[in-house]
């Protein structure tokens, strides 16, 4: 497993939208619940070409020690919730605001606007490299949040939950009902179908997945020539 990109501390000038829209070409926000396979279709179009932005991960990296995100939580919840290495202990964060509504939001407040930054950063960084590229921003909760990472075309990856939890159960040795649990507390795939510009149906094998995906990925850029 590689060693987490440290992210870099927020860069004002670079998290501007306007800056950032302007020269971001082509930009796909894409979601979907949990297991339904958005991880899966963000390394497919990362094999065409696609320079994929993993926000959930972002969403750690915004507190790894050295960063405003670390200092800032440490001050909200004390050093208790640090490990020997000093960094956050997301088990114990986890437990002190999972039944404290306000302690959620105070740490939503801390890292939600970090995150929007160190994506729009990437962002820039990715599109003034090349600004032609196809940029994936992949994040679980855009239905939920509205958050889009900028992107006006949000594509959602939509299984069905008994498809999901068999999924889940077999290749990540999860309960089944731990994983019904979670897929009640997401938003269901009638709100995501009509949150997304495109759907993306995960029922079925992961070679009709690839065929759907590489689809899209024409319509997109267009045919590959040397096809
Ligand atoms: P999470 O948000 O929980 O990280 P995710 O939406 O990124 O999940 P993936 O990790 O892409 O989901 O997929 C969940 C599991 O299902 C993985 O083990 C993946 O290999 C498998 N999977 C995804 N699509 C298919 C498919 N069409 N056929 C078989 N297995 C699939």
């Amino acid at each position: 497993m590689p060693e987490p990109e440290r992210a870099a501390k927020p860069n004002v000038a670079a998290a501007s939208a306007p800056t950032r829209m302007a020269v971001v070409k082509t930009m796909i926000g894409l979601t979907g619940g949990i297991g339904s396979g958005k991880s899966t279709v963000a390394a497919m179009l990362a094999e065409r070409g696609a320079v994929v932005i993993d926000a959930d991960r972002v969403s750690h990296d915004v507190y790894l020690p050295g960063t405003e995100g670390h200092d800032r939580i440490v001050e909200r919840f004390g050093k208790e919730v640090l490990a020997s290495d000093e960094t956050v202990d997301r088990v114990r964060l986890g437990t002190i605001v999972f039944d404290d509504k306000q302690a959620l939001e105070d740490l939503n407040a801390i890292i939600h606007p970090l995150v929007r930054q160190e994506v729009a950063r990437r962002l820039l960084a990715a599109s003034q490299e090349d600004p032609e590229a196809v940029i994936v921003v992949e994040a679980a909760l855009m239905t939920e949040t509205g958050w889009t990472g900028g992107s006006g075309t949000v594509w959602t990856v939509i299984a069905d939950p008994d498809v999901v939890i068999d999924r889940l159960v077999e290749f990540r040795g999860m309960d089944s009902t731990d994983v019904l649990l979670r897929l009640k507390a997401q938003a269901t795939n009638d709100e995501r179908r009509k949150f997304a510009s495109v759907v993306i149906e995960n029922n079925a094998s992961l070679e009709e997945l690839e065929e759907k995906v590489g689809q899209l990925w024409i319509e997109l850029v267009g045919p590959d020539e040397d096809d």
